[in-house]
């Protein structure tokens, strides 16, 4: 069964989103429609005065991780254990505290969260690459991931934000954007008004194809490089 990582609602009347960390922590928005969240990650208990101005954030751990490690949490206290009670989304917690979890333990579903995100991060250590390089990078591409609210649900997607030699962003690319580009389809224009075109340049200044294509999240099963 799934396990429930995350807990809150938002209330459509004013706006606020509430989250319930723990069992027995329960949390209202404040306005009139007197929305509420309880049951921590136990069980999703929400209401509201009109249940239909409140959306359900509720996230499960078999949902794609890309998702869950925004969302899963931990609580902790800094370093010391002397500061106030702070909730941090895996993704945003460092390599030494995530090894230290694990010697410190927790329930199984958290540690395997935990695990997954160890390894989450040696995979996507490569989560840039260099488009164009002559005698150093004249476009990167950088791996992004957006969460997006849709309806009463989320989606996340990977997209890809570009910069030039002088280290400035030139935009966010979908992933049809970037392939396009690198099939010469459509150009980007740097901060200094310089147009590249991909297909023009030279294969010197450019990364493996193949590995370019994984990079964009191209499928590469039984095509010829
Ligand atoms: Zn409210």
């Amino acid at each position: 069964m799934a396990q429930l990582v995350y807990n809150a609602i938002k209330c459509l009347e004013c706006g606020n989103t509430i989250v319930s960390y723990y069992t027995h922590d329960y949390k209202k928005c404040g306005c009139s429609n007197h929305a509420l969240v309880d049951g921590g990650l136990d069980y999703g208990r929400y209401g509201a005065v009109d249940i239909n101005k409140i959306e359900r954030i509720g996230v499960y751990d078999n949902e794609p991780f890309e998702k869950v490690r925004q969302f899963a949490f931990r609580g902790g206290r800094g370093k010391g254990g002397t500061q106030p009670l702070t909730y941090t989304p895996l993704c945003e917690m460092n390599d030494e505290w995530l090894e230290a979890v694990l010697e410190y333990g927790g329930a199984s579903w958290h540690l395997d969260l935990i695990r997954k995100e160890i390894q989450y991060r040696k995979m996507t250590k490569q989560n840039t690459i260099e488009l164009l390089n002559s005698e150093g990078p004249i476009l990167t591409a950088k791996h992004v991931s957006h969460v997006q609210h849709v309806g009463s649900g989320m989606k996340t997607s990977i997209d890809f934000e570009i910069k030039d030699q002088f280290k400035k962003t030139l935009m966010i690319m979908t992933k049809k954007e970037i392939f396009d580009f690198t099939r010469g389809k459509i150009d980007i224009t740097d901060s200094r008004g310089r147009v590249w075109n991909y297909s023009t340049r030279p294969g010197t200044e450019k990364p493996d194809l193949k590995k370019l294509d994984e990079f964009i999240g191209v499928d590469t099963t039984g095509k010829i490089y």
